[in-house]
């Protein structure tokens, strides 16, 4: 099966469990793993920052961010449709009694930078105090523009919010820009990074930051059951990611733009343009159930709904695309009722 509904359903690569297989490892909640501490120091040098975390998930990277910035009952200003706020099952209220303060996107996936000025609370006793700005990049598969990163960060800076980056993909915006991963941290007190979705390893984020800061991640991240043994055994898979699965995202940038191109010219289908590895798709409503078999039957799996992500990743070679683009040929063309 030629696998779109992710890049998290990657598998590990021979290297990569070969690499885990090898790891020397100790207990790093005493701070005993050395494949671990290697690996966060790596992530932090490329990120820019001081010290890293090794967390199970990036939702947790992200919900202990949210912990460190924000005391109980303060706001964070997040997008609307953003993955903090819309795709973590509430983490921020359920466990922090931190209340998110969504605004809306531009058509471009940026938040205005009037629209965070308006939301942000102050010292009115009235007023929810806003502590943070938690930022996403890429966002729907778009890198964030340069002069924006730098706009937002130095608005809420201005304002005397901490900033946070939810940089799942960030690695995809590095390669797609041409950018040094460090300079798409600049202006951000936090950033998490996902080593689990393109780049490929079964399990794993980073959260970087000053040492401070880590230090107080560390700690919540033992509070939320975070904290692991001798997972210098997912480290190694990480590292060996970090590594060697960075530059070949460009392949998978590549497979986009040529799906992309390719389903422009099959009728009803209307394509969204891309910077990284997704490609967004509309498709007639009637039509989506019997897409999604038909596809299914061709060896192509796709979630296909009102708008329909197809993500490229590592496990998509440069023969499944003439595949993915035939499977939907053939259902543009088929005979109907
Ligand atoms: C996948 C993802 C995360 C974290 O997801 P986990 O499945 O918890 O690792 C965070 N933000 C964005 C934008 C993501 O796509």
């Amino acid at each position: 099966m030629i696998d779109l509904r992710s890049d998290t359903v990657t598998r590990p690569t021979p290297a990569m469990r070969e690499a885990m297989a090898r790891a020397e490892v100790g207990d790093d909640v005493w701070g005993d793993d050395p494949t671990v501490a290697a690996f966060e120091a790596a992530v932090a040098e490329r990120a820019g920052m001081a010290a890293g975390l090794f967390v199970p998930s990036g939702t947790q990277g992200n919900l202990i961010a949210l912990l460190c910035h924000c005391q109980r009952g303060e706001a964070f200003i997040a997008g609307q449709f953003s993955h903090i706020y819309r795709d973590e099952g509430g983490g921020a209220a359920a466990l922090g009694s931190i209340q998110p303060q969504p605004i809306a996107h531009e058509a471009d996936g940026t938040l205005a930078l009037f629209a965070i000025e308006d939301a942000i609370g102050g010292e009115d006793i009235h007023h929810t105090r806003t502590r943070l700005l938690a930022l996403e990049n890429t966002y729907r598969g778009k890198v964030m523009p340069k002069a924006w990163q730098q706009d937002a960060t130095t608005l809420a800076r201005r304002h005397g919010l901490s900033t946070h980056l939810d940089g799942a993909r960030l690695f995809n915006a590095a390669v797609a820009s041409g950018r040094p991963l460090a300079a798409l941290c600049q202006g951000f007190d936090s950033v998490s990074l996902c080593f689990s979705k393109g780049l490929g390893a079964p399990v794993g984020s980073v959260l970087v930051g000053d040492a401070a800061f880590i230090a107080r991640a560390r700690r919540w991240r033992k509070t939320l059951g975070g904290g692991m043994r001798q997972v210098g055994i997912l480290a190694a898979g990480c590292h060996h990611a970090l590594e060697h699965h960075v530059e070949r995202l460009t392949e998978d940038h590549a497979h986009a733009r040529q799906l992309a191109e390719g389903l422009a010219d099959i009728d009803g289908v209307a394509v969204q343009a891309c910077d990284t590895n997704m490609v967004f798709l509309a498709v007639p409503e009637a039509d989506g159930r019997a897409l999604e078999a038909h596809l299914a039957s061709r060896g192509v799996l796709a979630s296909v709904g009102a708008t329909t992500r197809l993500v490229l990743h590592l496990d998509v070679g440069d023969a499944d695309i003439p595949r993915i683009l035939s499977a939907f040929r053939s259902f543009a063309s088929r005979p109907r009722a």
